[in-house]
């Protein structure tokens, strides 16, 4: 039986959660569920010049709004160091690795050199020459270095379960930099040491780190450790197929919770940037992913990122959402003050079909809260004629006299009144609905007024009907 894997997410804090490592944080998360597994939460944070120490709430918010709970976690990096330390002292007493005393200024003069060449800037191996006993006696009189690792004289060969097979041949890499001379360690370091101190059985990342992965194996075997599988995930792109960026509405997850976007439909959307589970499956829970979800699924190529279908499926997921739940949602987008939360639980079903996002919804739940203070010209202008004035004041009156005020009472009274004046109906409804929202666009129009009441309706009837009696639209 082959052990229950564990996966890790370990975004480094420079930036927001965006939309390439949400779903790379997805994906650990989605794989670990499958298979009973753990996840790990480790923040890779020892570029202590582009951390943002305030970034590692910001991206454990996010993670916790999107339902990416980490079962192990966070590990910090930088808490970690001792760890660090002690692999490479270790790997230089077993001399797969050793210590290199180039100055900076050597180093430079050496790329430059190579630049100026047209070639590659390959650290030269020196470091290699030096008897352990002079590294030693040069260390301890405090002369800086850096810790290189010994690369294997042997090709290196990735199996990626995504992107397939690829060789290194031996001798394509040089000997890279572990420990710093400030005893810091590079990323590829602390990463594979974790990796191993962490029990790592996948790495799934993004393609940007497939350079890296020659190095890492190189490393793996180095510090004794069998190198986990990897599933590298191919490039998020913009609709277009350009680099993704922010024109092609790409933000970081807490941006796309201030559009107004459900964290359930962005986590489905962004599932399917790469791995589709068969049969043409698009809306699924988490649950529903997790159930189905295999790194043999995910396609090597670039997906491309397009925003009007995450507002489509966000558009879907809205229509499901309990009223009572949703507006709780809603409320830190602002609801109509003084609008009583039945009113509003009643505009919900006529609403929320015409909105994508909570954004939308909580701006088109405005109306029900506050007579229109403008009208729309092209409604003023086609429904503003003087002749209305009158219609509108019968309107107004016959559904005060109803003795049921439903819906369709109002509807069966408007036909009546349309009939009487030999107008059609929409002649009478379109003036009615400029008068309640202030457009010519409203969700059907006789709900809506049940839902408004009796009392606004009539104010907001009779208040178009004095605009146009004391303005008229030039007929
Ligand atoms: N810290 C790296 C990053 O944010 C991820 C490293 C890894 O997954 O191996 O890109």
């Amino acid at each position: 039986m082959t052990p229950a894997p564990r996966v890790r997410f370990a975004p480094s804090p420079t930036g927001s959660l965006h939309v390439g490592g949400a779903r790379t944080a997805l994906y650990n998360w989605l794989f670990a569920r499958r298979h009973g597994g753990t996840f790990i939460l480790r923040i890779e944070d020892t570029d202590v010049d582009r951390n943002k120490p305030e970034l590692v709430d910001q991206i454990l918010e996010a993670m916790t709004w999107l339902g990416l709970t980490w079962d192990e976690g966070p590990y910090r990096q930088s808490e970690r160091y001792d760890l660090y330390r002690e692999a490479a002292a270790r790997l230089l007493a077993e001399g797969k690795a050793y210590r290199a005393f180039e100055t900076p200024g050597e180093l430079e003069a050496a790329r430059k050199a190579a630049d100026a060449a047209g070639e590659t800037f390959r650290y030269s191996g020196a470091g290699r020459q030096i008897p352990p006993a002079e590294s030693d006696r040069r260390a301890a009189a405090g002369e800086p270095f850096v810790i290189r690792l010994k690369m294997p004289d042997e090709p290196i060969v990735v199996d990626d379960i995504v992107q397939g097979r690829a060789e290194f041949p031996a001798g394509s890499l040089d000997d890279f930099v572990l420990m710093r001379s400030d005893g810091h360690p590079l990323y590829h370091f602390s990463v594979c040491v974790d990796d191993v101190a962490m029990a790592i059985t996948h790495v799934v990342r993004g393609v940007d780190h497939l350079p890296n992965t020659p190095k890492h194996v190189a490393l793996f075997r180095a510090l004794g450790a069998e190198a986990p599988k990897f599933a590298h995930l191919g490039m998020i792109l913009g609709a277009d197929g350009k680099k993704l960026s922010k024109r092609h509405g790409a933000a970081g997850a807490e941006e796309f919770r201030a559009q107004g976007l459900l964290p359930e439909a962005l986590v489905n959307f962004l599932a399917l940037l790469g791995w589709s589970p068969g049969e043409d499956r698009e809306r699924m829970t988490m649950d529903e992913m997790a159930a189905l979800f295999s790194l043999e699924r995910i396609g090597p190529s670039p997906s491309r990122f397009d925003h009007e279908k995450l507002a489509w499926l966000n558009g879907q997921y809205l229509q499901d959402v309990p009223e009572p739940r949703l507006l709780e949602l809603l409320r830190p987008f602002g609801l109509p003050a003084g609008c009583p939360e039945e009113t509003l639980l009643g505009a919900l079903p006529l609403q929320k079909p015409r909105a994508k996002t909570l954004v939308e919804l909580a701006k088109a739940l405005a109306i029900y809260g506050e007579d229109p203070v403008d009208y729309e010209p092209a409604g003023l202008k086609k429904f503003g004629k003087a002749a209305n004035a009158p219609l509108l004041k019968t309107f107004a009156e016959r559904i005060s006299a109803l003795p049921a005020f439903t819906h369709a009472a109002m509807e069966e009274a408007a036909r009546a009144l349309a009939t009487e004046a030999a107008v059609k109906l929409g002649d009478l409804a379109q003036p009615v609905r400029l008068a309640l929202t202030g457009t010519l666009a409203s969700p059907p129009l006789f709900e809506m007024i049940e839902v408004l009441g009796l009392e606004t309706t009539r104010r907001r009837i009779l208040a178009l009907a004095a605009k146009i009696e004391s303005e008229p639209a030039p007929s």
